[in-house]
């Protein structure tokens, strides 16, 4: 621990507004009162961006596309572009991290750690992108030539939601800007501050005024109107499973946009009773479900644990439950995140209650955690004795909750895992290759980690889900192909 990382809020400079052609734009009418998730204390009002505020942010940014020839530049000259933004957000990123910290739930040591480089990292990831998708020459008869041209949408729509604010749009707008795209981002109202500062730390590495707008506010005014905006090519959102259902049928309504959503999981770990080292499992169990206290999409938020290692697994891992650190994002001791807000943390035990009430017993945690102020927090809790159809099995919690359900064989483990609408994630702990890779074949989600959880930084590997965890992929080349729309041209000689 780096406790020279700790900071005094009342410092951070809060650039609370739109970012529209390279300026902070100050809203006029109604406002949102953003608050600390550590303390619940003001840090300042956000403006709604208008329908009208809405079109002018894309307006621009089409314009700033097309004049400043982003989308037609040496590819290599637009990576280098980018790489100056990922070389400048490094330069700036203790005031970044600090700013990320502040607004969100990452603590200060987390934000340092991972926020702050993976951000820049991912616009480099990008960046290598630029001039390595060129398109393909069809396989046509011998007096035709066949090619399969890429080329930009224009301007991407990113909307992005509060547990991750800056890696989460650095996933959206690396890719989008990689493929020659401009974005407008709208960030969540509950964390908007930090996607502003990147915004402004793009103008001033040199990317063109407008490339990259913000434009901020509520779902249902702000991202509603950018999901509808005719001049938007491509929507890539992450979020909730209901509001991607929204944000489809906005593109549906306004002319069928193509859309990247990542949304909700229920994502199991299957744990076999061969595992050679139960401390390295509970380990990787206990970090998918207690980083970011759980506000994290892809959770482990289901054990499945066979019962011959069920006892041991479960003393380890009560262990670690019980040993986090709680405190404010601003103290770099702080081990273990708030809850965005009182409201989620109120979401949080309402399910935990009716499991409880449902028969399931809670082995440690089970309620808001005491002593922590005017911050939302709640105990890291672990769930015995849970059924599939009980609540905190079958809803998506987005907080430190763990449920845990036995079985006897492989067969009764691999058909436990799945869930029936979500599919994003899946660990599968296990020393047998055959089992793993049985497992592997059989679970219904669209990442299989093996003996791990969570993702590294190898931006190479894509993300995303499958049933109602979403469509489409963040990273990887896969990310970049997406924000390109593909021209056939046939040539006869
Ligand atoms: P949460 O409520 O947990 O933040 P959401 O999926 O509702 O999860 O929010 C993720 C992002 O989607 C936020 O930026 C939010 O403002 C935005 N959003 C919510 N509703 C809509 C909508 N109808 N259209 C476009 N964006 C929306």
């Amino acid at each position: 621990m780096d406790t020279a990382l700790s900071f005094d809020p009342a410092a951070v400079r809060i650039p609370s507004g739109h970012f529209i052609d390279g300026e902070l734009v100050m809203g006029a009418g109604e406002t949102i009162a953003v608050a600390r998730p550590s303390d619940a204390s003001g840090i300042a009002d956000l403006p709604i961006a208008d329908a009208a505020t809405v079109d002018r942010a894309v307006e621009n940014a089409a314009e700033a596309q097309r004049a400043s020839g982003w989308g037609t530049m040496a590819p290599r000259e637009r990576a280098r572009l980018m790489r100056r933004f990922a070389d400048h957000i490094e330069a700036n990123g203790v005031e970044l991290g600090r700013l990320e910290a502040l607004s969100s739930t990452r603590p200060i040591t987390d934000a340092m750690a991972y926020d702050v480089p993976s951000t820049a990292e991912a616009f480099r990831f990008f960046a290598e992108y630029c001039d390595k998708l060129g398109g393909e020459v069809a396989a046509t008869r011998h007096e035709h030539l066949g090619l399969v041209v890429s080329e930009p949408y224009g301007v991407v729509a990113a909307i992005t939601p509060w547990n991750f604010p800056l890696s989460m749009v650095s996933w959206k707008a690396g890719a989008a800007m990689a493929a020659g795209n401009a974005v407008v981002v709208k960030p969540s109202e509950m964390t908007p501050f930090s996607t502003v500062r990147l915004a402004e730390l793009a103008v001033e590495a040199g990317l063109p005024a407008g490339l990259f707008n913000v434009v901020q506010g509520d779902g249902r005014t702000t991202g509603d109107a950018l999901c509808r905006h005719p001049r938007i090519g491509k929507i890539s959102f992450t979020g909730s499973t209901a509001t991607g259902a929204a944000i489809m049928a906005a593109s549906a309504a306004s002319g069928v946009k193509p859309l990247t959503l990542e949304l909700g999981g229920k994502s199991p770990q299957l744990v076999f009773a061969d595992i050679p080292d139960i401390d390295r499992t509970a380990g990787h169990v206990a970090g998918s479900i207690l980083y970011n206290a759980g506000q994290v999409c892809v959770a482990g938020s289901r054990l499945i644990v066979e019962a011959g290692v069920h006892d041991a697994l479960l003393a380890n891992l009560v262990k670690r439950f019980e040993a986090v650190r709680p405190g404010v994002t601003w103290n770099a001791a702080t081990g273990f995140a708030p809850i965005v807000s009182r409201r989620q943390m109120e979401r949080i035990d309402d399910i935990v209650q009716r499991t409880l009430k449902a028969g399931a017993t809670a082995l440690t945690g089970g309620r808001p955690m005491a002593g922590q102020g005017d911050g939302a927090f709640y105990e890291p809790t672990i769930l015995i004795g849970v059924t599939p159809d009980m609540p905190a099995a079958h809803e998506e919690i987005f907080g430190p909750v763990l449920t845990v359900q036995s079985f006897h064989g492989e067969a009764e483990g691999i058909a436990l895992a799945d869930h029936p609408d979500y599919g994003l994630c899946a660990g599968v702990h296990t020393a047998d290759l055959g089992r793993a890779m049985r497992a592997m074949r059989a679970v219904q989600a669209g990442t299989v980690w093996i003996n791990r959880y969570g993702r590294t930084a190898d931006f190479v590997i894509p993300t995303g889900g499958f049933k109602r965890s979403g469509i489409g992929k963040d990273l990887g080349r896969e990310a970049v192909i997406a924000n390109l729309r593909h021209k056939s041209v046939l040539i006869e000689f």
